[in-house]
């Protein structure tokens, strides 16, 4: 593959208990993995199914024992090895990652980067699983609290992030001693049979790591949702598809948790910094080519300030340089693919139907897998670009008058994920911050996540957390301990 240094990162097979696996199931033909930028094939992998994921879990589950019962110390030593061969290889897997999603190499780079450093941080985290005492209603008694690992854990993660949706899960899940089965998104496999050789070497165990490759969403996530050797799910997707799989989940009363779409506001009121201001919509909206759910979503901007922003955020924006992401100097690369860009244009003209106007970009860029950055003006709160989650490089910009209308408006969707808003009123902070509806609020700052901070959504973006010391909850079970009899 162009440009690998070590070859043998490029795997072609499922890897389910410490080894390769062809798929078995009859007449599957193998998976194309293509270059999103020019549609070239990057790889071919082998289509696992249902046989396989069951395989996996079973391996998962026989592992178990043997992973749970280790000390923190000692998985947290396999795990920092994982973590030190993934920023060693950080050049291979970035460009792995650009070479099946698309995003430019800085920001593939930068995702191992992110992707590792929970592992790096979990790692750690796993010493500190404590325990506690509580004063019994009597004296013949004692209540202790332990925490135990909840057993196997099954995910499936997106294309988005081909690494890093991994590494947060796989992160908090092996360190509080969980085993893992993971589906990975189908066009995007090779990233997470990257990190499958890479935690090989790292010493982790046969059967406690397994990735399982193939085209059978549906199937293979059925076993996944349902089988009754696998105690937690969790899920990065979409909102719909995450609502059927937590439904699939109460048949065997699963743990569940689940990171979903979002719609976040972004919102610059008058007394903002407006260059920060700039800075934070850029990274927060353009970053993947909007491809992220904490993408900002819908710009709102106080009337005061509107055209200063909308001038120099258009400058910023035509700064960007889109193209194929292996490219030096590349700043956004393509969409997933040519139904992506469908959606995106659909959405924009839609919105131009109802009154928004285009003031730059609007448009199909240099094949059908390229949109242009965009920027609507003129937009209302229930104009198709603003009530749905975008997904792609495009900038609605809606204007308000007052802090309470606009808190109103960003809390007006069915999603509540991350937001941002800028200003410099200490007051009006803590009142936007509170009111704001949302898992993540980004204050003057339009880049918030990594590991040591609790990522999740309320309302239909989700449930649970991811990174930081409240990301171990969800791997771990409560168990309470009653010690009876011990007065003289
Ligand atoms: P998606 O269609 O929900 O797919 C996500 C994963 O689910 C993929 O692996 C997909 O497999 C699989 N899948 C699809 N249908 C399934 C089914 N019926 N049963 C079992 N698995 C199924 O989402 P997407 O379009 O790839 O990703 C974008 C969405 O993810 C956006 O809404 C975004 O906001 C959200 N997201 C959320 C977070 C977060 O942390 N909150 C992070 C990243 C992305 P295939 O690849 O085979 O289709």
């Amino acid at each position: 593959m162009i440009g690998i240094k070590d070859s043998q990162l490029v795997k072609n097979f499922s890897y389910i208990n410490g080894s390769w696996h062809p798929s078995a199931t009859e007449g599957s033909s193998d998976i194309d993995v293509t270059n999103p930028a020019t549609g070239e094939l990057v790889a071919k992998v082998s289509n696992a199914g249902i046989a396989e994921t069951e395989l996996a879990v079973r391996a998962a589950k026989n592992s178990f024992k043997m992973w749970s019962a280790k000390s923190a110390n000692e998985r947290a030593t396999l795990m920092r090895n994982w973590f030190n061969l993934m920023m060693e290889h950080q050049d291979d897997l970035g460009r792995i990652l650009t070479l099946e999603q698309g995003k430019p190499l800085a920001e593939a780079k930068g995702e191992i980067a992110y992707g590792a450093a929970f592992i790096e941080w979990f790692a750690e985290e796993g010493k500190r699983v404590y325990g506690d005492t509580i004063p019994a209603p009597s004296t013949d008694k004692r209540i202790i609290v332990i925490k135990q690992p909840i057993g196997v854990v099954a995910a499936i993660t997106p294309w988005n992030f081909p690494n890093a949706m991994i590494a947060r899960k796989a992160a908090a899940a092996l360190s509080a001693g969980c085993t893992f089965v993971v589906r990975p998104a189908t066009q995007t496999p090779l990233s997470a049979l990257a990190m499958a050789e890479l935690a090989e070497r790292a010493g982790i165990p046969a059967g406690v790591f397994n990735v399982v490759v193939g085209d059978d969403a549906r199937g293979m996530g059925k076993v996944l949702t349902e089988h009754p050797d696998i105690a937690k799910f969790t899920f990065t997707g979409s909102t719909p598809v995450g609502k059927s799989l937590i439904s699939q989940c109460a048949s065997t009363v699963k743990k569940v948790s689940m990171e979903l779409g979002g719609n976040a506001p972004f919102i610059v009121f008058d007394d903002a910094d407006i260059d920060a201001a700039i800075a934070g919509a850029m990274v927060s909206k353009y970053r993947n080519a909007g491809q992220t759910c904490v993408c900002t979503n819908r710009i709102f901007v106080q009337e005061g300030v509107l055209a200063e922003f909308t001038e120099k955020f258009i400058a910023a924006v035509e700064e960007l340089k889109i193209g194929n992401g292996l490219i030096d100097g590349v700043t956004i690369g393509p969409m997933i693919n040519a139904n992506a860009v469908k959606d995106v244009a659909k959405l924009v003209d839609d919105s131009v139907a109802a009154g928004a106007k285009i003031v730059l970009g609007g448009k199909k860029g240099e094949n059908e897998n390229f949109y242009l950055p965009t920027i609507l003006t003129g937009v209302t709160n229930d104009m198709p670009a603003a009530s749905n989650e975008i997904f792609g490089p495009v900038s609605p910009i809606i204007t308000f008058k007052d802090e309470s209308e606009v808190i109103a408006m960003a809390n007006d969707t069915e999603y509540g994920l991350a937001a941002y808003f800028y200003s410099r009123d200490i007051g009006r902070i803590w009142r936007v911050a509170e009111g704001l509806e949302y898992g993540m609020v980004g204050i003057n700052e339009g880049l918030i996540s990594n590991a040591a901070a609790p990522f999740g959504g309320v309302k239909q973006s989700g449930n649970g957390r991811e990174g930081s010391k409240y990301g171990l909850d969800d791997f771990l079970e409560i168990k309470y301990l009653c010690m009876g009899g011990l007065d003289k």
